[in-house]
């Protein structure tokens, strides 16, 4: 695990940054394939102000509303069928593009696109694609699944931009991880894939492994890092839905058979645990597994990542022992820009425009380096409350800190749980 004096690496703008940055802005780079996936990986993204930010990523947000208009078609033609992808330059340029809603909001006057998708999968493909796709579900709870289609790709340019928070949790390449998902999640195959990028060893769950056998793997391969899900919070008993192994599940069996696990996950009689880091997939750490931090884990750090099938990664807290100061720990979320555009917005006049500090608005995003699906505004149905405008955290990370995320949909709120993040 990275150490605390060694934080401030973290807090650079790479020189390669700066070359994409002065590339794009000399008109040298216009299509965001020219943009390498390993760049993603870059801190860059999360210590440069959203003003420059946006002047880089303007080029690639035209390109991908061409896109939808003309390969997505049946979701974007209605919506956008009055605007110019070329007129398209500033900031108010951008905030007259609709959001997409995946359900009618009669409050907003926003048409949905769930029965489009729903009878039609295949259109949220994009028509001009020409290499293979993955499609991954999401938000299966209210009837089908919306897909996203992938490209092999997208999925580097995600696990990259993943990696950013893997650094902001002190995970290194002396570091061995064991996360619990399931692997035909995209989360799941992120996970695995992105620690291996990281230079990390990682173990999978294979899914017949009950709690003894993570346990069990963890002392075997001398695990140190810890990524798993929470348990269902309304239904407790129900652990069958729980897809067997969960942070509350570990803790269980490690009390269970004491002479055996303590001091793997819970601490032995000395206070020494083997786990120093645990991520806690879904959209937010619940009071619940708080609880279990502090009453059977000893405070071991926690820390989350907001991703979904959409689009990863969101936002991410970081690991609180390497920067006790900040204000971005458990549900204080960064935002994290590139490989997609988020933000958090509300109406104002027929513009979507950012929310000010200390409001709630819907979060939206925007997947600009995506061969695959196109999502341009897209508002799943997560709320978030700006808590920090950017330059204000005392971490030093640049971006601003959202808190509160949570479902308009509470339906949605246990599967995600349960499943972490990209819940399929
Ligand atoms: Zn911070």
């Amino acid at each position: 695990m990275r150490s605390a004096n060694q934080w401030h690496e973290l807090l650079r703008v790479e020189p390669e940054f700066l070359d994409i940055e002065k590339r794009v802005l000399s008109g040298n780079i216009s299509d965001y394939r020219q943009i390498s996936p390993e760049s993603f990986v870059l801190h860059g993204w999360d210590m440069t102000a959203e003003e420059r930010l946006f002047n880089m990523m303007i080029p690639f947000l035209r390109q991908q509303l061409t896109r939808a208009k003309t390969s997505m078609p049946e979701i974007y033609g209605e919506n956008f069928k009055n605007i110019n992808p070329d007129t398209i330059r500033t900031k108010e340029d951008w905030y007259s593009i609709p959001v997409l809603m995946k359900d009618d909001d009669a409050d907003l006057g926003a048409k949905g696109f769930r029965k489009i998708a729903n009878d039609k999968p295949i259109v949220m493909k994009p028509k001009d694609i020409n290499g293979a796709t993955v499609p991954f579900g999401s938000g299966g709870s209210m009837g089908k699944s919306t897909p996203t289609f992938i490209t092999l790709a997208d999925r580097s340019r995600e696990i990259h931009g993943a990696r950013r928070s893997w650094n902001y949790w002190g995970i290194t390449q002396n570091d061995t991880v064991l996360y619990t998902y399931n692997t035909t999640h995209k989360g799941g195959q992120w996970i695995q894939e992105s620690f291996l990028s990281h230079g990390s060893d990682i173990l999978l769950r294979r899914t017949e492994d009950g709690t003894e056998k993570v346990l069990q793997n963890i002392i075997d391969y001398n695990v140190n890092v810890l990524i798993t899900v929470q348990q269902p919070i309304e239904a407790m008993q129900n652990q069958a839905k729980a897809a067997g192994v969960n942070l509350h599940a570990l803790i269980e069996t490690s009390m269970e058979y004491p002479e055996k696990y303590k001091g793997i996950v819970i601490p032995d009689d000395r206070g020494r645990k083997q786990i120093e880091f645990i991520f806690l997939g879904g959209f937010e750490i619940v009071p619940y597994a708080i609880e279990l931090q502090e009453n059977y884990l000893n405070g071991t750090p926690i820390a989350t990542q907001l991703g979904s099938s959409e689009a990863i990664p969101q936002a991410a807290s970081i690991n609180p022992k390497l920067m006790p100061s900040g204000q971005c720990h458990l549900n204080n979320l960064h935002l994290l820009q590139g490989p997609h555009y988020v933000e958090v917005v509300k109406k104002s006049g027929d513009k979507w425009v950012p929310v000010d500090k200390g409001e709630e608005g819907l979060l939206i995003y925007t997947s600009w380096a995506r061969d695959g699906t196109i999502w341009v505004r897209y508002a799943p149905g997560d709320v978030a409350t700006k808590l920090l405008d950017e330059g204000e955290c005392p971490c030093g990370i640049y971006s601003p800190v959202i808190t509160n995320v949570h479902r308009k949909d509470s339906g949605e709120r246990n599967a995600l749980l349960v499943n972490g993040c990209a819940a399929g």
